[in-house]
C-alpha cells in the first residue's frame, strides 16, 4: 500500500467512472468528521431536558443552514434541477428515527446528544448495509450527511468546509461528499472528484454529471492515500485516477481531455435526431431509465424519446409509511404529462426481501435476490399493489402509459397480476374514478424461466422488456453486487445472447414490441447485436443516449446482421468482445464508443 507521504509517480487507482471526461489538477482533500471522534458521556437525569433542547437547536440550525444553501441556488445554476436533494435533507432532519430516535436515546440511555445521535446514525446506516440495491444503499449516505452536519453543530465546529475556498484547478478528494458541499463549490475552480464511497447512483455522481465535472467514485481509500497539493488526473470515463502523474502522462491525458470535450460537444446534436440506421431501414426508439421524476428534464435534453423504465422504488423509500394512491398518482401524472405523446413505462414496485425490511419490517431473508421481491411481494401484499395500480391507471389518462411487471417467473404470476388489474379497474369504476382502461401491459423478462416460456407469456401481454441486469445474474449465477465474482458478469456471454434471441423471437412471433432496459442497452459495443436481433427500443441512462444514437445512425443493418451471425458462431465471450470492439474501433476510430484508455 502507498504511504501518504511518498511521492510515487503515476500512482494508479481504479474506481467507478460516474461522470465522463478528464480532470487534471491539484488535490484538495476534504476531511470528514467521523462519528467515532464525537464526545461521549453519560448524563444525569436532570440534564436530560437541556440535552434534548441542545439537540433540537442543533437540528434547527442545520435546517436553516441547508435552507440558506438551497436558496443560494438560483434558476440559472447548473444544480437547479437537483436542489430537491437539499429539500430532502431538510425533511430528513425530521425523520422519525433520526429526530425522535435520538431524543429517546438521550432520555432513556442518558447519553449526551452527540453520543445518542452517532449511535442512531450507525443504526440507520447499518440497516441499509444489507440492502443489495445500489440506489437504495446510497440513500443511507443522506442520513450520514445530515447527521454529520448536526454533530458538527453540537460539537461547536462552525467553520465552513473547505469547499468554499477552493483554489483554481482543484480536484476534490474525499471519503464522501455531501450534496450541500457539492452545491457550494465554485464549478469553475473544480476540475474533478475522486471519492472513496459511492457508485453510479450516489448523489455525488448525479450532481457531478449535472455540473459536467469528471468524477470517479468507489475508490475505497483514496482520501487516506493522498495529500492536499499533489497533482492528480481523474478520468471519469474509464474510472481511472492517477496521482502524481509524470509530465508525459499529463500530456497524454490533456490530449484525451480535448478529444473528449470536442466529442461530447459534437454528440449533443445527435440527441435531437432519430436513431435510424444509416441505410434508413431500421428506426429504434431510444428511451431513458429514471428513478426520480426530476430526471425527466435531463432525459429530454439528451434526446430521450420517452421513459423506458421508471423505477418506482424511490417513492417507497426513506419513510415508514407507504405513499398514498394520490401521492403516487401525482408523480406518475407528472411523468406522463411531461413525456406526452412519448411513452412512459412505469415498472411496478421492485422491492422486497432485504430491500424493504429495513423500512417496513418485512421478514429478513437469507437469499433476498431469490426471495420475496418485486411481483412476488406485490402478489402477497395486494393492498400495496392495488394502491399502486390504481394510481398508475388513473394517471395513465394524462399520457402514453405502459405498465411493466418485474420478476415474472411463471404464467401463474402473470395471470394473477392480470386478475388483480381487473379487480382494480372494477374498484375504480365503482368509485366513479376516471382511469385509462387500455394501458399496455408488459413483462420485464429478467428471470431465465421467463425467457424459456417467453412464447407462453407472449400470448398474455402487449410487450416485453428485457432486464439484462438481473437476467445475467440469474442465468450466469453471479451475484450482481458481489465484487469477487464480478469478473464473470458478461453481457456478451454466448448464453446471454441466446437468451436475448429467444425473447426477441418469441416476441416477434406474436408481433410484440421487444425492448431492453438493462445496462447492456446503453453500451455501444452491444448495439450491432441488439439491432441484429431485432430489439425495437433501447432504454438507458440519459447520458448514453446521444452516443448510442450517433452509433445507430452510423451503421447499416447488413453489418448488424453479419456481426450477429458471426457472434452466434463464436464460443466464448472473449471472442465476441474482440469481434465487436474490433469492428467498432476499425469503423469509428475517432469515436469514443469503446474505451480508448
Ligand atoms: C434489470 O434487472 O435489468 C432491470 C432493468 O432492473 P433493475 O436494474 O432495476 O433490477
Ligand atoms: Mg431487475
Amino acid at each position: 500500500m502507498r504511504g501518504s507521504s511518498d511521492k510515487q509517480l503515476n500512482f494508479f487507482i481504479k474506481g467507478v467512472g460516474v461522470s465522463g471526461g478528464v480532470g487534471i489538477g491539484q488535490i484538495v482533500v476534504i476531511e470528514r468528521l467521523t462519528t467515532e471522534i464525537c464526545p461521549r458521556r453519560m448524563i444525569k437525569p436532570e440534564e436530560v431536558p437541556a440535552e434534548i433542547q441542545r439537540f433540537e437547536s442543533a437540528v434547527k440550525a442545520a435546517a436553516q443552514r441547508l435552507r440558506d444553501i438551497r436558496n443560494s441556488i438560483d434558476q440559472d445554476h447548473p444544480l437547479c434541477d437537483h436542489a430537491y436533494i437539499l429539500d430532502t435533507h431538510i425533511l430528513l432532519l425530521q425523520d422519525r428515527m433520526f429526530f425522535e430516535g435520538t431524543k429517546a436515546a438521550i432520555a432513556s440511555e442518558r447519553r449526551n446528544a452527540e453520543w445518542a445521535l452517532s449511535d442512531i446514525m450507525m443504526k440507520i446506516t447499518s440497516a441499509f448495509d444489507t440492502i443489495e440495491d445500489e440506489y437504495l444503499k446510497e440513500r443511507a449516505r443522506d442520513i450520514h450527511f445530515i447527521g454529520e452536519r448536526v454533530l458538527k453543530l453540537l460539537m461547536g465546529i462552525t467553520s465552513r468546509s473547505k469547499v468554499h475556498q477552493l483554489p483554481p484547478n482543484s480536484v476534490i478528494v474525499a471519503h464522501d461528499l455531501s450534496p450541500s458541499d457539492t452545491a457550494q463549490i465554485k464549478k469553475e475552480n473544480v476540475f474533478g472528484f475522486a471519492i472513496d464511497m459511492g457508485g453510479k447512483t450516489s448523489h455525488t455522481a448525479i450532481m457531478a454529471r449535472s455540473l459536467k465535472i469528471p468524477a470517479v467514485t468507489g475508490l475505497e481509500k483514496v482520501s487516506r492515500l493522498v495529500q492536499t497539493g499533489e497533482n492528480i488526473i481523474v478520468d471519469g470515463s474509464t474510472g481511472i485516477v492517477i496521482v502524481n502523474p509524470d509530465p508525459e502522462t499529463i500530456f497524454r491525458y490533456r490530449e484525451r481531455q480535448e478529444v473528449y470535450r470536442k466529442y461530447q460537444q459534437s454528440l449533443m446534436t445527435f440527441g435531437r435526431l432519430p436513431a435510424v440506421t444509416r441505410d434508413g431501414s431500421r428506426t429504434v426508439r431510444i428511451t431513458a431509465n429514471i428513478e426520480l421524476v426530476d430526471e425527466i428534464e435531463i432525459a429530454a435534453s439528451h434526446g430521450a424519446e420517452g421513459i423506458g423504465l421508471f423505477r418506482t422504488e424511490y417513492l417507497f423509500l426513506g419513510r415508514k409509511d407507504l405513499p398514498s394512491e394520490d401521492e403516487q398518482y401525482e408523480v406518475y401524472r407528472l411523468a406522463l404529462e411531461h413525456n406526452k405523446p412519448n411513452p412512459v413505462t412505469i415498472r411496478t414496485l421492485d422491492i422486497g426481501g432485504d430491500k424493504i425490511s429495513a423500512h417496513l419490517q418485512f421478514s429478513q431473508e437469507t437469499n433476498p435476490a431469490m426471495g420475496l421481491r418485486a411481483i412476488r411481494l406485490c402478489l402477497s401484499r395486494t393492498d400495496i399493489f392495488k394502491t399502486q395500480l390504481k394510481a398508475i391507471l388513473r394517471a395513465a389518462v394524462h399520457g402514453n402509459c405502459r405498465l411493466l411487471i418485474p420478476m415474472i417467473s411463471c404464467l401463474t404470476e402473470l395471470i394473477a397480476t392480470k386478475e388483480i388489474l381487473r379487480q382494480v379497474k372494477e374498484e375504480l369504476t365503482e368509485a366513479g374514478m376516471e382511469f385509462e382502461h387500455q394501458v399496455k401491459l408488459g413483462v420485464l423478462v429478467e428471470v431465465p424461466s421467463a425467457v424459456v416460456i417467453a412464447d407462453i407469456l407472449a400470448r398474455e401481454v402487449d410487450f416485453f422488456s428485457i432486464g439484462t441486469n438481473d437476467l445475467i445474474q440469474y442465468a450466469l449465477a453471479i451475484d450482481r453486487v458481489n465484487e469477487h465474482v464480478n469478473y464473470l458478469y458478461d453481457t456478451l456471454h454466448p448464453a446471454v445472447l441466446r437468451l436475448i434471441r429467444q425473447v426477441t423471437s418469441a416476441g416477434q412471433a406474436r408481433g410484440l414490441q421487444v425492448s431492453m432496459c438493462g445496462e447492456m442497452a446503453g453500451d455501444p459495443v452491444n448495439i450491432p447485436i441488439l439491432l441484429g436481433l431485432g430489439i425495437d427500443e433501447l432504454s438507458m441512462n440519459s447520458l448514453s443516449i446521444p452516443m448510442v444514437k450517433k452509433l445507430i445512425r452510423s451503421i447499416n443493418m447488413d453489418d448488424c446482421a453479419e456481426l450477429t451471425r458471426l457472434a452466434f458462431e463464436m464460443q466464448d465471450a472473449a471472442a465476441i468482445h474482440s469481434l465487436l470492439e474490433g469492428w467498432i474501433s476499425e469503423h469509428f476510430p475517432k469515436d469514443y464508443f469503446v474505451d480508448q484508455s
